[in-house]
């Protein structure tokens, strides 16, 4: 096991330790099991492997349900984590511990009152989620794959648009020569027209088709993101961030000024020049 479960801070000794302690082969092999992390030139995988070592340093990963935290579930999702803050200040994942990490996908009981004031306690199927001030929780098995989603990115970008406000969408842009006013325009418009193509995507499934079937993923398939980005600004901001890193094209000609403030936030350009819209 390497020397980075105690989780107790990260001091530019520990940072370095860490780093040192993470083997030449599972680093190259992990950066090779993620398509999206063979983009990165030499200069930049050797800055995530820093951040990787920060990320491992100060945080406390924990195992749930009977899973042993192995060297290759902690690299895995450390190194996934620390994509989006490559460029930007790791402290923007300050203020709270603990990685939990499931086996597989978890529970999570839920109660919602209606407008009659009714209360239904419910239990919901998740593969992630980021607690405002509390852990990050992961599904092994959902962060392990590299589809087009990413559940690892996705929890953490909640972390971001967490930060020093309320998950909206928008994240802390202090750092950033973004104004809030800007971000909040095209983050609305760009959102707006998602729903709209989602709804005529709908529109356009067969009726005697189940939409939740996976006959249905071609008309989905058309759409920039998964239809889940349109619960809510929050989930727009998580995957879009997810869909940055791991399929940038369609996004990128789809909602062109969305993708480009994602650019200008992660001061990171997932496409190579020959593809810019
Ligand atoms: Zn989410």
């Amino acid at each position: 096991m390497f020397r980075w479960l105690s989780g107790r801070g990260a001091a530019r000794r520990d940072i370095e330790r860490t780093a040192a302690s993470i083997p030449p082969e599972a680093w190259a092999r992990t950066l090779d099991s993620y398509p999206f992390l063979r983009r990165l030139t030499a200069e930049d995988s050797a800055a995530l492997r820093q951040r990787t070592a920060w990320l491992l340093a100060s945080k406390s990963f924990v195992g749930a349900a009977g899973l042993t935290l192995t060297d290759e579930i902690l690299l895995s999702i450390a190194v996934q984590a620390a994509l989006p803050v490559l460029a930007l200040d790791p402290e923007l994942y300050a203020g709270w511990r603990e990685i939990i990490v499931y086996p597989g996908g978890f529970r999570i009981p839920r109660q919602d009152t209606d407008e009659d004031g009714v209360v239904h306690e419910y239990v919901q199927d998740a593969a992630g989620e980021a607690w405002e001030g509390g852990p990050v929780i992961l599904s092994w098995e959902d962060a392990r794959t590299a589809g087009h989603m990413n559940v690892v990115i996705h929890e953490f970008a909640h972390k971001l648009d967490l930060h020093g406000g309320p998950a909206d969408g928008q994240p802390d842009l202090s750092q950033h020569r973004i104004a809030p006013g800007r971000w909040r325009a095209v983050l609305e418009d760009s959102y707006d027209r998602f729903c709209t193509a989602l709804d005529a995507v709908e529109r356009d499934i067969p009726a005697d088709m189940d939409p939740e079937s996976p006959d249905a993923d071609a008309w989905y398939g058309q759409l920039p993101l998964d239809p889940y980005a349109a619960s809510d600004e929050a989930e727009f901001f998580a995957v879009s961030s997810e869909t940055f890193f791991v399929d940038p094209q369609p996004l990128a000609e789809a909602l062109p000024e969305w993708f480009d403030l994602l650019r200008a936030y992660y001061r990171q350009d997932p496409l190579p020049p020959s593809a810019l819209p």
